[in-house]
């Protein structure tokens, strides 16, 4: 198939043709990659079963595992679920639009295999203009994962969809580079309290200042116990060489690269920028100076180790507040170790 791509410059939305033809694919039941202020996302219309299909099969992805349903409003989203809770509606007047993804009782509007099943679905309002007008003038709910093959880091450029899914999807709509560069937070919103299924773009702190207390999934930390969320228990993130996540100082860093180099080994590293000038490796890769640009920055960095160029990356483990629990989440799925 071939991958049509329009590019679409300073997010120029008013009357944009090149939306409007993604648009009518996605109604007529085709895939189109667009960005969104987290990744770039694979999307088809959610009330289209075959559609659907179409995205499962681009990506490779598990068929266990449920899309994310987008919406452009508030409205859009009560058409989509029963029983929404007070303490929902108060994040949805705080967070949304924006990188919060609430998992709901299902009403069946959207097709089976969105939801894999389950009586839940996970629906969210991404708030970037490309997004807001693609969701508007095709009039569907979009289901949307992230744009990548399965297991790869999520893609933060429309080159990034395109090394992965060319050839694969009817469309993609670059829109340059996401902003917060890592995936929405999954919150269920099923229960008495509020529960974080995914640890995302809208931190644990931010949540608790809204709607007070808010649970974490202990099957994200424990390791014996199965993750509420089906995606969160596959490998994922992989860059193509295994990855080593390293506790401690730069010092400790330093010993296990001079180390692993006497065994042979080339070594890359992914580090903050304080830390990424206390180091020699091969090939150093500063992430940032802050967790904000690290997140940014993290999926991009991932994607340019590459076989053959060094075999094992070493990474700076990060404090987890704020948006660095999310980070810590996707760097613990990436690592071998
Ligand atoms: P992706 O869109 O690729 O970033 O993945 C979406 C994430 O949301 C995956 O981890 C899914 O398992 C999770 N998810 C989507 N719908 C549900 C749901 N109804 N219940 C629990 N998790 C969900
Ligand atoms: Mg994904």
């Amino acid at each position: 198939m071939d991958t049509k791509r329009w590019n679409i410059k300073n997010n120029e939305t008013f009357h944009n043709q090149s939306i409007h033809e993604a648009a009518e694919l996605i109604t007529q039941g085709e895939t189109v990659a667009f960005p969104t202020e987290t990744v770039y996302g694979l999307g088809a219309d959610a009330t289209n079963e075959s559609a659907v299909a179409k995205i499962f099969k681009a990506k490779g992805r598990p068929q266990d595992n449920p899309l994310i349903a987008h919406v452009a409003t508030v409205e859009q989203l009560k058409r989509l679920v029963d029983n929404l809770p007070a303490y929902a509606e108060k994040l949805m007047k705080e967070f949304s639009p924006g990188p919060l993804t609430y998992v709901l009782p299902s009403n069946g509007m959207c097709a089976d295999n969105v939801t894999a099943g389950l009586s839940t679905i996970g629906v969210r309002i991404p708030d970037h203009p490309i997004a807001q007008e693609l969701l508007k003038l095709a009039d569907v709910p979009v289901a949307a994962p992230s744009a990548n093959l399965s297991g790869k880091p999520s893609p933060t450029t429309a080159n990034h969809v395109w090394d992965d899914l060319n050839g694969r999807i009817a469309g993609l709509l670059d829109g340059g580079p996401t902003g917060v560069g890592l995936e929405s937070t999954v919150i269920d919103c099923t229960q008495d309290i509020p529960i974080i299924l995914r640890p995302g773009g809208i931190t644990k702190e931010q949540l608790e200042d809204v709607v007070g207390p808010v649970m974490i999934d202990p099957g994200l930390a424990n390791t014996k116990e199965r993750p509420m969320s089906p995606g969160m228990k596959y490998k994922h993130y992989s860059p193509e060489v295994p990855l080593w996540l390293i506790e401690g100082a730069p010092e400790k860093l330093q010993s296990v690269i001079d180390r692993e180099k006497q065994n042979g080994n080339r070594i890359g590293v992914l580090a903050s920028r304080a830390c990424a000038e206390q180091i020699q490796a091969d090939e150093i890769i500063s992430l940032g100076e802050n967790i904000d640009e690290i997140a940014a920055n993290l999926y991009e960095a991932l994607r340019k180790f590459k076989q053959g160029d060094v075999d094992l990356i070493i990474c700076e483990a990060f404090p987890e507040d704020g948006i660095g629990q999310a980070v810590m989440n996707r760097l613990r799925k990436a690592s071998d170790i």
